[in-house]
Parts: structure tokens; C-alpha cells; sequence
């Protein structure tokens, strides 16, 4: 929600993304604007640069990856954002998911348990001008109490059940996107707090990397 000067480098490249978004059936206009926005070559290695306007995940060190634009998309979309919500997003990675919040929320609070792609979101999401973010390295998946109660929260790393925590970090009418499931294949799950009660729906299936914690998965040797 900060006006920041657009960087126009790729822009050509960048509304092609927007366009295959739209085709892939985006319609949150807010969100798609914030595509446009945000320049992801910026958050890419500099060796795949030349694919960070594909629709595709990428590596970006660590055994990390930055999701493919569709899911962050369809991430946003989901949360119906208003402009005014205090977010709580569980996996920085590169930052590229949270300088597009920065475009759409009042604040955003991340985490990220890896120390080195905290170092590289920093600096990233400093490049991109956003200066309604939070960073904080550690263990997403017992959330971060001093800001609660969150309006939305995403995690963006696959988990084997909801963290029990980040349901006691939801504000009232607020929105909570997970994936459940096992290492390798989950189902977006969306929790909303209504009257007090946590209602539950199930998404569409999805692929992330594993969510690594206290309430997650165990670490396995090289993660
Ligand atoms: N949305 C990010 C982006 O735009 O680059 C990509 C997120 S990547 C798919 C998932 C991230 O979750 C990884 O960087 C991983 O280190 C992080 N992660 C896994 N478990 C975590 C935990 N318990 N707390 C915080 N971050 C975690």
C-alpha cells in the first residue's frame, strides 16, 4: 500500500507474466497490479535471470526455491485482501512474495528459518523499496505472538498438519493458507477464525518444499 517509484526494467516481460496470470485465471485486479509492480528478476540468482518470467518455480540457493507466480497468485487472491490487514507469511525465501504483500496490506511480518536467504530478502525486499516488512529469522511454525493476532497468515512451505500456534495467532474473521499433506505433494488448506471457530476447506493440490520445525517436519540431514 506505499507508493514506490515502478522499476521499469523488464516491464515488457513482466506483463506478459501478468497476461498468463489472467489466462490462468487470476481476477484480483490489486494482485495483479502488484505482478506488475514487482520486478522478480530482482529476486532470482543472476544465472536464471533470463526465466524469471516464466511460470515457474526457481532455485534460489539453499536447497530453496521461489514458488512459481500462479501459486503466490492464487495465494493472494485467496486471502481477499482489503489493504488495511496485518499478515504474517511463514517462508521469506528470496522476498519476493512478501514485497508483493507490501503492495496489498498494512504490514507484513515473515519469517524464515534459513539464515542465509534471510540476509538475501533483506536485501532484496530493501532494493524494492518496501518498508512496511518485518523480517524475523527462526521457526515459522510457532508464529511470532508479539504482533498477534494476524489478519491473514500463508505459509509457503509444506506442512504434515496445521501449526497449532499459528490457529491461536488468527484474528477473528481472519484467513489462514497451508498446505497439508506429505514431503513431496500437500493440499492447500484454507482455515478461517468465524465467531471464535476455526472452519476448514481444502484447495487445490500443491508442491512445496518441506516446512522444517518444532511443528513441522523434523530436519533431515542437509536441510
Ligand atoms: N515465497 C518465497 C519466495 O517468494 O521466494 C519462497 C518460499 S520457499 C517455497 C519456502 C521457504 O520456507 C524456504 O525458504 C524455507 O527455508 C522456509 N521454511 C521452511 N520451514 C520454515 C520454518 N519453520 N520457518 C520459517 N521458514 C521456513
Amino acid at each position: 500500500m506505499v507508493a514506490r517509484p515502478v522499476d521499469t526494467e523488464l516491464r515488457g516481460a513482466r506483463q506478459r507474466l501478468v497476461e498468463t496470470l489472467r489466462e490462468k485465471g487470476i481476477r484480483d485486479l490489486a494482485v495483479l497490479r502488484a505482478f506488475e509492480l514487482t520486478p522478480r528478476h530482482a529476486f532470482v540468482p543472476t544465472g536464471i535471470r533470463h526465466r524469471a518470467y516464466e511460470d515457474s518455480a526457481l532455485p534460489i540457493g539453499n536447497g530453496q526455491t521461489i514458488s512459481q507466480p500462479w501459486v503466490h497468485a492464487r495465494y493472494l487472491e485467496l486471502l481477499q485482501l482489503a489493504g488495511k490487514e496485518r499478515v504474517l507469511e511463514i517462508g521469506t525465501g528470496s522476498g519476493y512474495q512478501t514485497v508483493l504483500l507490501s503492495h496489498l496490506v498494512a504490514q507484513v511480518f515473515s519469517i524464515e528459518r534459513i539464515p542465509a536467504l534471510v540476509q538475501l530478502a533483506r536485501e532484496n525486499i530493501q532494493r524494492a523499496g518496501a518498508n512496511n516488512v518485518s523480517l524475523l529469522m527462526g521457526d515459522g511454525t510457532i508464529g511470532w505472538r508479539e504482533y498477534a493476532p494476524y489478519n491473514a497468515i500463508l505459509v509457503s512451505a509444506g506442512a504434515p498438519s496445521i501449526p497449532q500456534p499459528l490457529l491461536e495467532q488468527l484474528a477473528e474473521g481472519g484467513r489462514l493458507l497451508v498446505p497439508v499433506g506429505d514431503r513431496d505433494e500437500q493440499k492447500l488448506v484454507i482455515a478461517t477464525r468465524t465467531n471464535g471457530q476455526i472452519v476448514m476447506r481444502e484447495e487445490a493440490p500443491m508442491r512445496f518444499v518441506p516446512l522444517i520445525g518444532s511443528h513441522g517436519w523434523g530436519k533431515q540431514p542437509g536441510s
